[in-house]
């Protein structure tokens, strides 16, 4: 007779032969079909700009921001005209419609530099103006892990009770190394604490990574999806570094192209594959890379949409014959 406890462990640790129904026919869980299913429908995001600064513009932790970041090259040209939240929404749900005619939820994206960078009263008051839009159902709520003290936390376990919130957490890098070289101001341990204290209150949260900085290896982006893989994210968005006019990378690129190596497409694409393998099924992949207007964007051209992404990632998981999770022990 068999052990049937070891067998049992042993089956869990053994990889399955194909991708888990619940990916619906793809080898990644996609966010966007997460939310078809549990939503009833597409829920849109608008993007608004409330004034926030981030304490590494401001001079608290430095003056010149990340390495990567100009935030310009995140943000739609209406918000750099428009002050008013409701208008900005106006804008942003206008155009949605126009684009995405089947969209009926709106949430509003606080989506410029660090949005919990603010006294819970300003907070509490910004958030009320997005709030009080007809079109809106909800926040997400983009910010630095050292920008979520527990009151803040508290405050958005509260607005969940009766609103949809998304947190947004820029983590970028799992590596200290690679956090230091792009001159973040926190380590990853600060990141994994604000990730837990935020779940604890049952907050829905996403994981915002940047693929390809410098000091990132193949390595060291397996090992960063091993300790995605112990946190209790819910969502993750993948990006590729690319070198945007006005920053500190741009400067560096400038004077010397070579000292900053960049992801051609496959090797971005392999990289992607690479983490997801690693990740648990239940983690929903919510974006798999971004679109710089090419007035902003100094390099890589890769003269691709970001709308070819999910088939170039399919394609190259099924080249592999791999898929999410199908090296996670949960499978
Ligand atoms: S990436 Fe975010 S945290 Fe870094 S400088 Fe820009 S706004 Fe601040």
């Amino acid at each position: 007779m068999g052990d049937t406890h070891t067998m049992g462990s042993l089956l869990s640790i053994m990889p399955h032969d194909t991708p888990p129904d619940l990916y619906q026919g793809r080898r990644y869980h996609a966010y966007n079909d997460w939310v078809k299913r549990t939503h009833g429908g597409r829920l849109q995001k608008v993007s608004i700009d409330a004034g926030f600064t981030c304490p590494n513009r401001d001079g608290t932790l430095g003056i010149g921001g990340c390495s990567f970041c100009n935030n310009e090259g995140f943000t739609p040209s209406y918000l750099q005209e428009q002050r008013l939240v409701s208008d900005q929404i106006d804008t942003g749900v206008n155009f949605m419609r126009r684009r995405y005619p089947e969209s009926t939820r709106f949430l509003a994206y606080f989506q410029s530099y660090s949005n919990t960078y603010a006294s819970r009263e300003v907070l509490a008051e910004r958030y009320a103006q997005a709030l009080a839009h007809p079109a809106i159902s909800g926040l997400v709520i983009g910010t630095r892990p050292d920008c979520l003290p527990d009151d803040v936390l508290d405050y958005l376990a509260e607005l969940a009770k009766t609103h949809l919130i998304e947190l947004e957490i820029g983590i970028e890098s799992c590596s200290d190394a690679v956090l230091t070289e792009c001159l973040r101001g926190h380590d990853f341990a600060c990141t994994e604490d604000a990730i837990k204290r935020a779940a604890t209150r049952g907050l829905f949260i996403t994981g915002h990574l940047l693929l390809g900085l410098p000091k990132e290896t193949p390595e060291s982006l397996i090992e960063g999806a091993h300790k995605l893989a112990q946190l209790p994210v819910d969502a993750l968005k993948f990006h590729q570094l690319q070198i945007v006019r006005s920053t500190r990378l741009a400067n560096q690129w400038k004077a010397d192209p070579y000292s900053i190596p960049l992801l051609a497409p496959a090797e971005y694409i392999n990289a992607v594959a690479d983490m997801l393998e690693h990740l648990p099924p239940t983690v929903r992949i919510q974006r798999l890379g971004s679109e710089v207007p090419p007035k902003l964007r100094l390099s890589p051209d890769w003269g691709m949409r970001l709308s070819v992404f999910p088939a170039l990632l399919e394609a190259r998981l099924a080249e592999r014959n791999t898929w999410q999770g199908k090296c996670h022990p949960s499978r």
